[in-house]
């Protein structure tokens, strides 16, 4: 192998660094369903006002923390409205039907984010026909539509719709930090508005494990008790919360050099022939390419026989996510295999 590999794939492929291994090694811990973990208490008081929020809880992952919130949010019937290629929605095994027997009505938006007028339209009235419209998610930022993100302006449009109209909101903010950072706003003012907010601390912010859950003093217990139900109840958590606190506290200020990073990736495959991508719409670590000409499977092995790694994510889409562990030589060496790419394959480029 003749460079260490640069995986594109997801910015979950993070190792945790030398100062987490250090302070999970050195965590106080406790059992974290007695609630004796003093770790993973700091981690959620300090999540909660990183949120600003009054309460927050510590879960093994995001699809958790989503399933959870809706579980607490919603009843069997009822329905919940979402962009149709919401996290929740498409890429949670089903959780929203399994967990919490609540329906969906998907919304289409190119950039992730409906119109509050989309919102308004889709909320069914006040009959027994009907089912109950009770919650609207939003993600932020937007995975499938590339990364992008919402100002507070429109999250707090499309809350006030929904809460005038008797739902309540939920903030998917897997990547929020990079919506924050992008954004140049504190992350508090994107969910300010929401009745509940997550955040991912083993994505781009590069913890190994764990997700938090923000809302209300009443809305945390009940997702504590759900998060038992679901069998996210941990012991000795504090191995992890040690590492999630450094993420926390030290991971965003490090997302602006993914972001630009993901900028110069997407700037780079713009200029391919046989690629296509949208760079004003690439706002923070994730670049979407769609190919003209070739085939997506051969360009994976392509950069593959390289040491570098991106996905597939549609018929003849490619997905390159930035973070961490991925430094600017690693976009060097994806853009010079991407380069040979149409000069080497000949076949599908006609
Ligand atoms: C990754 C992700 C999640 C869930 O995270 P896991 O920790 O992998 O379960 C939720 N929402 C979005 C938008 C994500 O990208």
């Amino acid at each position: 192998m003749p460079w260490p590999i640069a995986d594109f794939r997801s910015d979950t492929m993070t190792a945790p660094t030398a100062a987490m291994r250090r302070a999970m090694a050195d965590a106080a811990v406790g059992d974290d369903v007695w609630g004796e973990d003093p770790t993973v208490a700091r981690l959620e008081a300090d999540g909660a006002r990183w949120l600003g929020k009054a309460a927050a809880l510590f879960l093994p992952s995001g699809t958790m923390a989503n399933q959870v919130a809706i579980h607490v949010h919603c009843r069997p019937g009822d329905e919940l409205l979402c962009e149709e290629r919401s996290h929740a929605y498409c890429y949670e095994g089903g959780g929203i039907a399994r967990w919490s027997g609540t329906q969906v009505r998907a919304l289409a938006a190119a950039d992730g984010f409906p119109q509050p007028e989309q919102v308004a339209a889709a909320i069914r009235p006040d009959d027994p026909h009907f089912p109950r419209t009770r919650l609207l998610v939003l993600e932020n930022t937007h995975n499938m539509a590339g990364g992008r993100v919402a100002a507070p302006a429109r999250i707090e449009a499309l809350a006030a719709v929904a809460h005038r109209h008797g739902l309540l909101v939920h903030v998917d903010g897997a990547r929020l930090a990079n919506a924050a950072v992008a954004l140049g706003v504190p992350a508090t003012s994107l969910v300010a508005a929401a009745d509940s907010a997550t955040l991912c601390l083993s994505k781009g912010l590069g913890a190994p494990v764990g997700s938090l859950l923000a809302g209300a003093v009443e809305f945390v217990a009940a997702a504590r008790r759900a998060r038992k139900a679901f069998g996210g109840g941990m012991r000795q958590a504090g191995v992890l919360a040690a590492a999630g606190l450094i993420a926390l506290h030290e991971g965003p200020a490090l997302l602006a050099a993914d972001h630009a990073r993901a900028n110069r990736l997407a700037r780079g495959f713009a200029a391919l022939p046989w690629a296509r991508v949208d760079v004003a719409a690439t706002e923070t670590n994730i670049v979407m390419v769609d190919l003209a000409a070739g085939e997506p499977g051969e360009l994976l092995a392509h950069l593959r026989a390289q040491n570098v790694l991106a996905a597939q994510i549609g018929p003849r889409r490619v997905r390159f996510v930035l973070h961490r562990d991925v430094g600017d030589d690693g976009v060097d060496r994806c853009l010079a295999a991407a380069a040979a790419f149409g000069r080497t394959s000949s076949p599908g480029f006609s």
